[in-house]
């Protein structure tokens, strides 16, 4: 049977709130359907650099796991991101960034990217070593969200287990234009490990994934990994964790044939 309707459940989930408040574990309740999903290309920077603050630690391996853990809480919104991109990259003006010492502000990590790489086509992440806060969004862009692989927060019960991806998760929510809410369980809320979104929230954070250009229907992502051959694996991964069976089931089918087909090493 198709699952209940958004609206319905959604309104289940809402009267049950005042029960569950501090007891609902993140991303645990999958309130849209697969159609619903809203998938946005997210490029991810791993800065190196000499200057030990901007030389992230972090791997590709690291950055995969990354992405799953902001995907498991962007689930509740129906959104969800995919690696159009895994950079490893030389940070743009490093010089320069490190010389500013204590003049420097959040607004100069605008220098930091490297340019062959920018584009306003994508969601973007960098990822740092070591900045002030332990990520940031600057001007509510999508182009703007700087991470440090440093992160640390405060828990709180129900919380995401890790720290990087709810800074990650975090920043993209104010990308994706929501501002902060400082209610301890809420992924908006400053320094905490609360992963929750509110309706009004979710709403918000649709319209605008709705609206960005480069967005795609799972049926979209379905085409554009297979358009992509051996390379749709990125697409693939996304829609493999989406609730339910048929593009889900389909996505995971070919995932399982890619990696089959994958040359194993020799030695
Ligand atoms: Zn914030």
């Amino acid at each position: 049977m198709r699952s209940i309707s958004t609206i319905s459940r959604r309104g289940l989930l809402t009267a049950a709130l005042p029960l569950l408040a501090g007891l609902r574990p993140a991303g645990a309740d999958v309130i849209f359907t697969p159609e619903q999903f809203i998938i946005l290309p997210l490029r991810i920077h791993l800065l190196r650099s000499q200057v030990a603050d901007l030389n992230c630690s972090l791997t590709p391996a690291d950055a995969r796991k990354l992405l799953a853990g902001i995907n498991g809480i962007w689930r509740q919104a129906g959104i969800q991101f995919y690696a159009e991109s895994l950079l490893e990259e030389k940070a743009e003006a490093a010089g320069l960034y490190a010389s500013l010492e204590a003049s420097r502000t959040e607004a100069h990590l605008r220098l930091i990217r490297p340019r062959e790489t920018r584009t306003p086509a994508t969601f973007h992440l960098y990822l740092v070593q070591e900045i002030r806060p332990n990520g940031v969004c600057l001007e509510f862009s999508h182009e703007l969200v700087f991470v440090k692989a440093t992160a640390e927060l405060r828990r709180v019960e129900g919380g995401c287990r890790e720290f990087l991806p709810r800074v990650s998760a975090h920043e993209l929510g104010h990308a994706l234009g929501l501002e902060h809410r400082q209610d301890t369980f809420n992924l908006l809320a400053s320094g905490t490990t609360g992963t929750l979104l509110n309706e009004t929230e979710i709403d918000l954070s649709r319209l605008n994934a709705g609206k960005f250009a480069g967005r795609l229907t799972p049926q979209q992502a379905m085409q554009m990994a297979v358009n992509r051959g051996g390379n749709g694996s990125a697409l693939y991964e996304v829609l493999a964790a989406l609730p339910g069976g048929g593009v889900a089931a389909e996505a995971r089918k070919r995932l399982e044939s890619l990696r089959a087909m994958r040359p194993r090493p020799t030695s």
